[in-house]
């Protein structure tokens, strides 16, 4: 485990389960770091940490838990999150939607009837969604999501450059894409600074504890567990959830909810975060990534932790407080 920082890892059976899952798939080779962001591809395959964050502020974390690395499509979440607040849910609907597709998160596709893109998870509507942030121009525009992710992660955060530029000189799909959108009027703003937003908020440095107490403050009704402080309207959360849940990994959405059961969300850089509403957040990063572009180890490793706690919404019992020896905390499911 690498330097703790100030946040204090704490003993329990969490952490060992966890440890003992980072020791049994840290030799799984299966998956190829994505390589078509160039700068992408120069990571370490190896890299391998896993971390939680409850609602109470414990953070437990194995492996290499202070690698930085680019956020990429785990963006999405938050940055939806921000849109719904400035501009509303009904405003949101009339510009993305809501249907999982069921196709890669790159396909330059629209709603046949809408025009609009499918849902705020794939690259289209995540592009649109970028475009809905509010501010004057575009350090304002920046500076409101660098602002948002400090407030879910309780410290400054910075777009990695070199991946920014990699990505804005090679992301001629997503620069189609955004073009087809201006052509069906689903974006009104300028093309080239939207992109460069969406491309610099995918490029906002985290390490795996990050992404688990930003799923925590998800999973807290908005407020991050470390410091309190309110990182989005808890009236957004539930449309947030949501999308996690039915189109956050991927072409593989489907089969997740079916085996994981909780709000997800993948990025290609070989992060994983995953939330279970009113307990905890989960992450995993590896960058290896499957077939449909999710993390190998994160998959195997979050199906594990739903089938070992109990994790799936579905599953009625309350396996992770037992474990803990404690009675479960305030969620959603009974009301609180
Ligand atoms: N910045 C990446 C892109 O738009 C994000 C992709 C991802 O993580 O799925 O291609």
């Amino acid at each position: 485990m690498g330097n703790q920082g100030e946040i204090e890892l704490i003993k329990s059976p969490i952490q060992g389960f966890i440890a003992d899952l980072h020791h049994r798939y840290q030799h799984l080779q299966d998956g190829v770091v994505a390589n078509y962001i160039p700068e992408l591809a120069k990571v370490n395959p190896k890299l391998f940490s896993i971390a939680i964050a409850t609602v109470n502020g414990d953070v437990y974390a194995v492996g290499d838990v202070d690698h930085l690395f680019t956020i990429q499509s785990i963006s999405k979440v938050f940055v939806y999150g921000q849109a719904l607040a400035d501009r509303g849910r009904d405003y949101m609907l009339t510009r993305v939607g809501v249907e999982p597709t069921g196709d890669a998160f790159n396909s330059i596709i629209l709603d046949e009837q809408s025009k609009r893109p499918h849902n705020p998870m794939v690259n289209a509507g995540a592009i649109a969604t970028t475009s809905l942030i509010k501010g004057n121009d575009p350090t304002e525009r920046l500076n409101r999501l660098l602002d948002m992710y400090r407030r879910y992660i309780g410290h400054d955060v910075f777009v990695d450059i070199s991946v920014f530029t990699s990505e804005r000189s090679t992301g001629h799909r997503n620069r189609a894409m955004a073009h087809l959108m201006l052509n069906f009027g689903m974006i009104d703003a300028q093309i080239e600074p939207v992109l460069d937003l969406y491309f610099q908020q995918c490029a906002v440095m985290v390490n795996c504890r990050d992404l688990a107490v930003m799923a925590a403050t998800l999973a807290n009704k908005g407020v991050n567990p470390l410091t309190q402080e309110t990182a989005v309207d808890s009236g957004c959360i539930k449309d947030i959830l949501s999308v996690m849940y039915t189109c956050g990994m991927y072409n593989f959405a489907g089969e997740w909810a079916y085996k994981v059961g909780i709000p997800a969300k993948s990025g290609v850089s070989g992060g994983i975060i995953a939330v279970v509403p009113g307990q905890m957040g989960i992450a995993v990063f590896s960058p290896p990534l499957d077939s449909r572009g999710n993390s190998v180890r994160g998959v195997k490793v979050c199906e594990e932790l739903s089938q070992e706690f109990g994790l799936h919404l579905f599953d009625c019992s309350s396996r992770f407080w037992d474990k803990l020896g404690m009675i479960a905390a305030p969620t959603f499911r009974n009301g609180n």
